[in-house]
């Protein structure tokens, strides 16, 4: 099946859920399409140009098969995702470092400024190469190459295929709790995961003492209450499950996740 893109790439140099679009579409289409078409990109490579579907009751971003060539030659889109088995096998027979290589990837590239540090034009045709992509890709039993399932947080339908663990990522703002039963020690800490911009929550990270205990120089950078939450790039891998007010995941292992402060 061809990938329906939840985010796209404008020529601002940074990737938009497409929210961003429908938002503006809705109160003003022209000045939507006079804006975004032609200059709206695949999110991961940001050279493939993606195409606006309409119908009503089927709004998504593709990319036109006669466009299918324009992904850059490594980018993950020109294959396909991998399944829940595939996924599964993946992630136990984990290599927890390339894990964290993959996680920093994809934070780095799904969420930042591309030239954001140094100078306009120059370091974009240098990042747009090989190397910064690839961070999804895994290879089959069946010696295939197909890539991981990932979403930003901020997708509209992280239900779909909820049950397949998958990686999350989105500028947030983040605080941490403790859960300590009367008289008892730490039982639990819980990443709190709220939308940047209405402190709303998206979700509930659980972490063990144990798993804590790996990370606690970044987790202890953490407030500790919703008043002071602070902003941070945040991505993981895990499985989320609805809960009453929003979503949650238990945190199998530290380098499932990673945190980087915005200044
Ligand atoms: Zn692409």
């Amino acid at each position: 099946m061809k990938s329906k893109f939840e985010e796209f790439y404008y020529e601002d140099d940074k990737n938009y859920p497409v929210d961003v679009y429908w938002n503006l579409y809705d109160k003003n289409q022209a000045e939507a399409i006079r804006k975004y078409e032609g200059h709206i990109f695949c999110p991961l490579c940001r050279l493939a140009p993606l195409t606006v579907a309409k119908g009503n009751e089927r709004r998504y971003f593709k990319v036109v098969e006669s466009d299918m060539d324009k992904h850059d030659i490594d980018c993950s889109y020109r294959r396909k995702k991998a399944g829940k088995r595939e996924t599964e096998k993946f992630y136990k027979d984990l290599d927890t470092t390339d894990i964290r290589n993959r996680l920093v990837s994809c934070m780095n590239r799904m969420l930042k400024k591309l030239n954001s540090s140094s100078s306009v034009g120059k370091v974009r045709t240098i990042e747009r190469g090989k190397k910064a992509l690839g961070f999804f890709d895994i290879e089959t039993e069946g010696k295939e190459i197909k890539y991981l399932p990932h979403k930003n947080i901020y997708a509209k339908d992280l239900e779909t295929d909820i049950d397949i663990q998958k990686i999350y990522y989105g500028k947030c703002s983040l605080y941490l709790i403790q859960y300590v039963p009367e008289g008892e020690e730490v039982k639990a800490y819980y990443l709190k995961v709220l939308n940047q911009e209405t402190k709303k929550q998206i979700c509930d990270i659980a972490i063990s003492p144990f798993v804590y205990n790996y990370m606690k120089e970044q987790l202890d950078m953490l407030p500790d209450n919703k008043m002071t939450a602070k902003d941070f790039y945040i991505c993981f891998s895990g499985v989320l499950e609805k809960s009453r007010y929003s979503y949650k995941c238990k945190l199998r292992d530290s380098r499932l996740l990673v945190l980087e402060k915005i200044d």
